[in-house]
């Protein structure tokens, strides 16, 4: 038996080699073993750019084409746009009886996103909207709305599906019905669920400005790279330190991951180089890693996007709407 999967990106920025190694590539593998869902989760980007509608609806184009330029098929995955499925926000209401404010402003991404947005929620979260808050209860809802069983994630990702967990037991033992309205998801990591920043920082992100994107030029690429944060050092050294430099580890994981290599290998390769000649054949290497990549996302048509996302939303409106059906069964409010 198929299992369902669901995933998504926010159409916040284009996507970045993070996503790439953190989640593209396994949702390849994904695609083939399950009933696969990729949600663009635009609503969700909302509540940190409400501001900011026309760039929400250019990324939506731009995360689609990432996602099928790295090889992902329409016809094995469905592509969907959050906003095109009224019923989540409608599941969302429902849901968001079950969780307290304290909960949610526990959650420790959540806690480290206001923390990022200063400039949006001010120094204490004094601003902070209800929208944002409340955005994991909303991410639960995208996650049961098709009855995911499976959700493939980076690590940043895990509270939300924790959180997700939670709301469904909840929502079980609130409205019990004989069997369960919906499955418990599970979260399933890739090999590299977390790919920092070119700048250190924890979290390569579309939003902190420290991301090679997969449209970047060799160029641009090339520059990043030379411009990322190393250390105080000179030279990669074999990895023997149990607590290594992590700007470069970074660095040499992303070497590890375009040559398929362990980590440890890597360094050993590696040992020796001085950072500038390491940096100049890293960009190279991963110029050349990504060029079939940027070369089938220049090929891909607005047009052909949009059909796929058109197609794959109206799929999805059917199961949403089975979904609140047995979901409004066992709420006892099917009037
Ligand atoms: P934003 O800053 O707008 O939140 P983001 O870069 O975090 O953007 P998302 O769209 O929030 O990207 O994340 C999409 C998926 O990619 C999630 O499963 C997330 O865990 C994963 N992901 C994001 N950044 C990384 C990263 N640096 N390394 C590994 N996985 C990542
Ligand atoms: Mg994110």
């Amino acid at each position: 038996m198929k299992k369902v999967s669901l995933t998504g990106d926010r159409p916040s920025g284009p996507l970045h080699i993070g996503h790439l190694f953190g989640s593209l590539l396994s949702r390849k593998e994904t695609e083939i073993e399950n009933e696969s869902y990729v949600m663009v989760a635009d609503v969700q980007a909302l509540t940190d750019h409400f501001d900011q509608p026309e760039k929400i609806r250019e990324n939506i184009y731009e995360i689609t084409a990432d996602n099928l330029a790295v090889g992902l098929n329409p016809e094995k995955t469905t592509f969907f746009i959050q906003s095109k499925i009224p019923q989540i926000a409608e599941l969302t209401v429902f849901f968001s009886n079950l969780v307290t404010v304290n909960t949610l402003k526990r959650n420790p991404t959540v806690k480290t996103e206001i923390a990022e947005k200063k400039d949006l929620f001010g120094q204490e979260g004094e601003s902070l909207t209800y929208g944002f808050l409340g955005y994991p209860v909303s991410q639960a809802a995208d996650i049961t709305i098709v009855r995911a069983e499976v959700v493939p994630v980076g690590s940043d990702q895990l509270p939300m599906i924790e959180q997700t967990r939670e709301i469904v037991e909840k929502f079980h033992r609130t409205y019990p019905i004989k069997g369960n309205t919906f499955p418990l998801p599970i979260a399933k990591l890739s090999d590299a669920p977390k790919i920092i920043g070119l700048d250190g920082s924890a979290k390569m992100s579309k939003s902190l400005n420290n991301a090679i994107y997969l449209k970047d030029t060799p160029e641009k690429t090339a520059e990043k790279i030379k411009t990322a944060k190393t250390d105080s050092g000179s030279s990669i050294k074999e990895l023997t330190d149990p607590n290594p430099s992590p700007s470069i580890y970074n660095l040499v994981r992303i070497y590890a991951l375009i040559h398929n290599q362990k980590i440890i290998d890597a360094y050993k390769e590696l040992d020796g180089m001085k950072y500038s000649p390491f940096k100049e054949k890293l960009a190279k290497d991963l110029n050349n890693y990504l060029s079939p990549i940027r070369e089938r996302r220049e090929e891909l048509k607005p047009d052909y996007i949009k059909e796929v996302l058109d197609a794959g939303s109206k799929k999805v409106l059917k199961k949403a709407e089975e979904t609140m059906a047995l979901v409004k069964k066992a709420m006892r409010i099917d009037y």
